[in-house]
């Protein structure tokens, strides 16, 4: 093969960044401490002056943002089932259970009219994800919470950079939850943040994330609540520094390959074929992800064969995401097929194309014409 591999996501590292690592490993603190604080002061600038606690993982955030809310035992929480697992994990993490609503199988989101009719006398919190950076309709979101005085959790893992009407997604809303994992769009290496509601919410989200902790004075502690280890390492927060520093470029980047993928498969034989496309939202995604349904049964293949295919010709690709509720954990839990036809068939035939912010125009030509020759091939 003549031509590099393409990945489909690579982290976007500059060197400033690394030698204010190198600087952080140096200065003989390098778990949380003054980069930490840096970040959060960063963070909470971006997101309008709201309260913002950094955390190892956005796991971690999704699971203390359930606590804050005051979900536990006994308490239902709706969710997509087109996520990553960790989304609806954390609902039983916390006591509570996870209920599914189909998703809109143009957006690939949670359905707000399935949601609504989700809720019964139980449901305590709603968990919206923004698959590939896409918001929900936030307006409507916010109108049913309020109306059945529901909590929501925003999983806004892959939504940094996003925005709904002119406003920063985490600059509106209830909790908003990020993750800093390497293959978002704004890396830590591995780590997330919780924007929160006040200063009580934030003091609260500190203990959980250090064993309950309250220091007092140079001797004094005291704990109070079951908290656990999510602290983010300074380390991270560097890294993470040196990102938020380039996230409007990061952005702009994302939405120009959108666009270039837009014009090269709007009227290829990939759509002719019936590849579906992602809603074309350049105002409020941060385009986290491209991704493409394949019409398997016209293509006459499977999606490993379509994606092996696209690995012949030098181009990785990614599968986000399986269903969650056809996993066993979930199949034992009363779970099954046929529950939410959307989520399966979409889960079952999505591929994400490479996006990332060093993808050059020409790699993605080289994707676009991949994907298109492949479905001319299996249907001429
Ligand atoms: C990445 C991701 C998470 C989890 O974040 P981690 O930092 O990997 O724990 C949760 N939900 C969604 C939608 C994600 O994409």
């Amino acid at each position: 093969m003549s031509e590099p591999f393409i990945p489909f996501v690579k982290p976007d590292i500059d060197e400033e960044t690394i030698a204010g690592v190198v600087d952080v490993l140096r200065s003989g603190w390098i778990t949380t401490g003054p980069q930490n604080q840096k970040f959060e002061a960063a963070l909470s600038d971006y997101v309008g002056g709201r309260p913002v606690r950094t955390f190892n993982s956005g796991t971690a955030t999704l699971e203390i943002g359930l606590r804050i809310a005051g979900v536990g035992p006994g308490d239902e929480v709706i969710t997509t089932p087109l996520s990553w697992v960790s989304t609806s994990n954390v609902i039983y993490e916390v006591g509570a259970t996870p209920v599914f609503a189909d998703i809109d199988p143009v957006t690939r989101n949670i359905d707000l009219d399935r949601l609504e009719a989700s809720i019964t006398p139980r449901t305590k919190a709603v968990i919206p994800v923004f698959l590939a950076g896409l918001p929900v309709d936030m307006d409507r979101l916010y109108a049913i919470a309020q109306h059945y005085r529901l909590r929501v959790i925003e999983d806004a893992a892959q939504a940094f950079g996003a925005s709904w009407g002119g406003k920063r997604i985490g600059a509106l809303g209830d909790i908003v939850s990020f993750s800093f994992h390497a293959n978002k769009n704004l890396t830590s290496i591995e780590g997330g943040a919780l924007v929160l509601n006040n200063a009580d919410e934030a003091r609260l989200a500190e203990k959980y994330r250090l064993q309950g902790v309250t220091r007092t004075g140079f001797d004094g502690m005291e704990v109070d609540v079951l908290g656990g280890k999510f602290n983010l390492t300074d380390v991270a927060a560097r890294v993470g520094l040196g990102q938020l520093a380039r996230i409007a470029e990061f952005t702009a980047r994302r939405r120009v390959i959108a666009r270039r993928y837009f014009d090269g498969l709007r009227d290829g034989a990939a759509v002719r074929a019936g590849v579906e496309l992602p809603v074309a939202d350049f105002e409020n995604s941060n385009w986290h992800m491209f991704q493409i349904v394949l019409p398997l049964e016209r293509l006459r293949m499977t999606r490993a064969d379509f994606m092996s295919a696209l690995k012949d010709r030098g181009i990785a690709s990614g599968v986000h995401y399986p269903p969650i509720h056809l996993f066993k954990l979930y199949r034992e839990r009363g779970f099954g097929p046929g529950m939410f036809p959307h989520t399966e068939r979409v889960g079952a035939s999505i591929v994400t194309l490479p996006l990332f912010t060093q993808l050059s125009d020409a790699d993605v030509d080289r994707v676009v014409a991949a994907v298109n020759d492949i479905c001319e091939r299996r249907t001429s």
